[in-house]
């Protein structure tokens, strides 16, 4: 089709969203629209989150505000909010459009499709059948932020069902995507000059079963042993379904980052329980302790949420506990915020946001403490960097990450950017590790 119709896409919320508006891009290009390169735009399209109430908040703001300045032009909305609030959506909001994260790639088609009948308005099903391909190879040739990494997303959806989070009503069941197709797909990213991967799913330990298809364990294992790969990143892992198979695949791999998220949420197996997270604190000790011992100096971050209903000063000093005997890396600390039609939100959301907000300030302080002091053990180590930028205090700097993803500062130029090196880790300073290239 051909049309001069300009489109804006605007995301909202995680890697995910970001990976899935790279094919909502392809999706519009290959039906004739263009990019705009400024805000104006005949389309705007909204790629939104519902992880949290602020986000929604903010996605809204932002769609109100273009439909006053914008009064002709197409609205639409995609992803998980388009997916939870469709019809307030069109109704309240003057959105044209919302279309599903299942139909999201497919978006192209849906908006010529719209030009010619705008009755049809509404692309939220979670039916598999109409699930688009995340792996197409046309993205192969199509740059990330940083152009030799690609996000690659293994599967989509969640059946884990945690109290408190929206995915799976929004995200629907898990889909994982066949491992030939994500691994032809990785070797044309590598062909094309991509040398380090993230493998992303809302839980990629539990890739492959629904389909039947090798456990991740094996595809880390045949991702990791391409050839002219530098590093290999994954998320996200779910304390239930990590396993030693996935840290002796680590080990064999040095290309494989030293490096973990494994979301804990809470210290408190009371609070575990009401969070259906469906592990303990004693399996989750048995976890970090194999971490340690089987893929040694590997970096582990993790989640923490505050303040979910019912928790009490004691459980909370359980999570501070918590921090300080696994010594993370790194913690992302959340107030809990209740969602409209998850499990949790029919629970009384008992704990003032005052009361939230002093446990989450002492969580921070003791993370705070914690990372600094790991980040201190790395000193005199020596590491493996990527170079991703000129640091923002010098241009005689550059900024890259280890091979445990710490951020970190060597002398170097623009010409260094995309270069691997070795470096020694001689200093930190505030929270950044500086480093020297080996020679
Ligand atoms: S594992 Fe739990 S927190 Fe993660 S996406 Fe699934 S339901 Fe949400």
């Amino acid at each position: 089709m051909k049309t001069h119709k300009t489109f804006t896409i605007i995301t909202f919320g995680c890697q995910m969203n970001k990976s899935d508006s790279e094919l909502m891009e392809l999706s519009l290009l290959k039906s004739g629209f263009h990019k705009s390169d400024s805000y104006h735009s005949d389309i705007f399209i909204f790629n939104t989150c519902s992880v949290r109430k602020h986000a929604e908040d903010r996605a809204i703001a932002h769609i109100t505000e273009t439909r006053s300045k914008y009064k002709d032009a197409i609205i639409a909305v995609a992803g998980c909010m388009a997916q939870r609030i469709a019809h307030e959506l069109v109704t309240e909001f003057g959105v044209n459009l919302v279309v599903g994260p299942y139909q999201s790639p497919d978006i192209g088609n849906i908006i010529s499709h719209y030009l010619y009948n705008s009755a049809m308005n509404k692309y939220i099903s979670q039916n598999a059948d109409d699930f688009a391909s995340r792996l197409d190879n046309e993205l192969a040739h199509h740059s990330d932020e940083l152009p030799w990494h690609k996000w690659v997303t293994i599967s989509h959806g969640c059946e884990n069902y945690c109290a408190y989070c929206i995915v799976p009503y929004v995200r629907g069941k898990l889909i994982s995507f066949p491992s030939q197709q994500i691994i032809d797909y990785c070797t044309a990213l590598i062909d094309n000059g991509i040398r380090e991967i993230t493998l992303l799913g809302q839980n990629v330990n539990q890739y492959g079963q629904d389909s039947g298809d090798i456990p991740f364990y094996k595809l880390l294992d045949k991702v990791a042993s391409l050839c002219g790969l530098y590093k290999l990143n994954f998320i996200t892992s779910h304390p239930k379904d990590f396993n030693d198979n996935i840290l002796h695949v680590m080990n064999n791999n040095p290309v494989i980052a030293r490096s973990i998220h494994l979301p804990l949420q809470s210290g408190s197996d009371a609070v575990l329980q009401a969070m259906n997270r469906q592990y303990t604190m004693k399996q989750y000790f048995t976890t970090i302790d194999a971490i340690h011992t089987i893929v040694p100096h590997c970096s582990v971050s993790t989640d923490l949420i505050v303040g979910f209903p019912g928790e009490t000063d004691k459980d909370f000093e359980m999570t501070l506990n918590a921090v300080k005997t696994m010594q993370f890396d790194e913690a992302f600390t959340y107030k809990y915020s209740p969602r409209e039609g998850t499990s949790a939100y029919l629970l009384p959301d008992t704990i003032p946001d005052n009361e939230k907000q002093r446990r989450l300030d002492i969580l921070i302080t003791t993370v705070r403490e914690v990372s600094l002091k790991q980040l201190h053990n790395h000193i005199n180590s020596t590491t493996d960097m990527i170079v991703e930028r000129i640091s923002k205090k010098s241009e005689s700097e550059v900024m890259g990450k280890t091979i445990c993803n710490h951020p970190i500062i060597i002398k170097g130029t623009i010409d260094d950017i995309g270069k691997k090196y070795t470096v020694t880790i001689v200093s930190l300073k505030g929270s950044t590790l500086y480093g020297e290239r080996s020679a």
